[in-house]
């Protein structure tokens, strides 16, 4: 058996006549750059998430730098954030000058625990940035509250969460500024890097617009400072043609989701879990063991690869670990041991399903 970790060659089989249309149609206009597509793309998702704004961006990376810019926060600020995500969120606070301040995790989601935010709000919190992490929404309800107690700005890591929903809403919507990221591998995913924010703000839209191309209001006047953030014409055209499936596709990962904790449940191996009155889109198949190494080498033996989201907490690296130092988040550092990923996609197969949870219940047995 080899299973891919993640299997994105049935979406491009599916959709190959489309993309290569969309492509085909932007190498013959030559606008690579800010090309329709943008514009189109940026339509298309602002309708489907029901933000009043959308701005594509070079990569979800770049999408949280720009918010945190936008916002005017750099030196002197804290962001709170969690110490379990990939290094791009606690990156980009530290990069715009600002630091980081990590709020432990929930054991069972490994989402941030609303519960131990407000203890860490100081007089130089400006902003909230928790991480909708496996594709399923923190708890955006307590978050926002508070947030607003405090005179806060909530911007959701939405990178691996687009297409769950939260009640009725769509992640990235949640707050007052959601940010997703278009990396291959992700729910929704271009052939290169890009992202975007979404956010009703008006003011804050025309902001991230601006500093996406080096802080410009009009030719030559740089109004801010900016970067060089803008995602290509080409890699929203690829979106365009991936978008016709991505409905089918979110439904297919909550089923096949749903399926995995169906399996394990009833072998009884510890996964992670999804809250009421909310769906997960499965970025990520996550489960836990003590015997972690041993289970992925026989995993690994039997032709199913994993993968480990993350194996150190992000306060916990060696370039971070002197902001915030002294608090420590032993969930996070717990779970950073025990956690490993399944291989999940739109187009994995219920039988493919049963034969990962088969080997993995044996090498969990013969521990
Ligand atoms: C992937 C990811 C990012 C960064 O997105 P890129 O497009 O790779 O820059 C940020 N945060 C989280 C939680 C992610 O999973």
């Amino acid at each position: 058996m080899t299973i891919p970790f993640i299997d994105l060659k049935a979406q491009y089989q599916a959709l190959r006549p489309s993309i290569m249309e969309r492509i085909e149609r932007v190498l013959d206009h030559g606008q690579f750059i800010m090309g329709p597509e943008v514009k189109e793309l940026e339509q298309r998702l602002a309708d489907w998430t029901g933000a009043a704004h959308c701005v594509t961006v070079s990569s979800g990376t770049e999408a949280l730098l720009i918010s945190l810019m936008a916002l005017g926060i750099g030196a002197g600020d804290e962001v709170i954030t969690t110490p379990f995500s990939f290094i791009a969120t606690a990156e980009i606070i530290a990069l715009a000058g600002a630091t980081p301040v990590f709020v432990d995790i929930e054991p069972d989601t490994c989402n941030m625990n609303p519960d131990l935010i407000e203890a860490r709000i100081t007089a130089r919190t400006r902003a909230i940035m928790p991480v909708s992490l496996y594709g399923q929404p923190c708890d955006m309800d307590e978050i926002n509250a508070l947030a607003e107690r405090h005179g806060l700005t909530v911007i959701e890591d939405a990178a691996q969460s687009l297409g769950s929903l939260y009640g009725d809403r769509k992640s990235g919507h949640l707050s007052r500024i959601g940010c997703t990221s278009f990396f291959p591998s992700k729910p929704l995913g271009c052939y290169g890097d890009g992202g975007a924010l979404f956010t009703d703000d008006d003011e804050i839209a025309r902001a991230c617009r601006e500093i996406r191309v080096h802080g410009q209001s009009e030719r030559y006047v740089h109004t801010r400072i900016g970067v060089g953030g803008r995602m290509d014409t080409l890699q929203c055209a690829i979106l365009l043609a991936k978008l016709e499936r991505f409905d089918w596709e979110i439904g297919q990962r909550i089923a096949k989701g749903e399926y995995y904790n169906r399996l394990l449940d009833e072998a009884g191996i510890e996964r992670v879990r999804q809250r009421q009155g909310r769906t997960s889109v499965f970025a990520q198949y996550t489960v836990m063991s003590d015997d972690r190494d041993r289970v992925i080498a026989a995993l690994k033996e039997a032709g199913v690869p994993t993968a480990i989201h993350y194996p150190v907490p992000m306060n916990e690296q060696p370039a971070y670990r002197h902001f915030d130092e002294g608090h420590e988040t032993p969930v996070a550092r717990s779970l950073a041991r025990r956690v490993f990923s399944l291989p999940m996609s739109a187009d994995i197969d219920e039988a493919q399903q049963r034969d990962i949870v088969a080997a993995l219940v044996r090498a969990v047995s013969d521990g």
